[in-house]
């Protein structure tokens, strides 16, 4: 998957996210990558977010609605995916005892951004107006932040 979340210099906010899908997935399955709220969202008086997994569980959480609902609320980017991102995990396993995998990125309304994952780690690349991408780890449970 790659997971976008844009601001552009007007102060629109946009979320994309591409897909090839999950690993043998049977014919005709819809995961979260196409649905806005699960595999993507954004709200430019609030932030964007994408997230990528497995889609049956993001789903569960409309995960990346709920990142974007908590920076609303005021939480950093930061706060409001590892939020998200530890709540849902909760949840799943509360109800079947395991959970798939989450991981997200999201972006507020002022640039700053945030990432969070329930696996051992995924890159992010942050693009300012200099073009350069600096690329960053994010680890499960780390301070995946710029
Ligand atoms: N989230 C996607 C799906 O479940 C898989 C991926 O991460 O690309 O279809």
């Amino acid at each position: 998957t790659v997971g976008m979340a844009c601001l552009d210099n007007c102060g629109g906010m946009t979320a994309a996210t591409s897909t090839s899908g999950l690993f043998m997935k049977k014919k005709g399955r819809v995961g979260d990558s196409p649905i806005s709220g699960s595999g993507f969202y954004a709200d430019s008086k609030r932030g964007a977010a994408s997230a990528t997994g497995l889609g049956e569980d993001l789903m569960k959480g409309c995960i990346s609605y709920e990142i974007v609902r908590l920076m609303g609320e005021g939480m950093s980017p930061q706060e409001a995916c590892e939020t998200a991102v530890n709540r849902l995990e909760a949840e799943l396993k509360e109800r079947r005892g395991e959970a798939g995998d989450l991981s997200v990125v999201a972006m507020n309304n002022r640039g700053q951004w945030g990432a969070a994952t329930n696996i051992e780690g995924f890159s992010v690349a942050v693009v300012t107006q200099s073009l350069e991408p600096t690329v960053y780890l994010v680890k499960r449970g780390g301070d995946g932040h710029c």
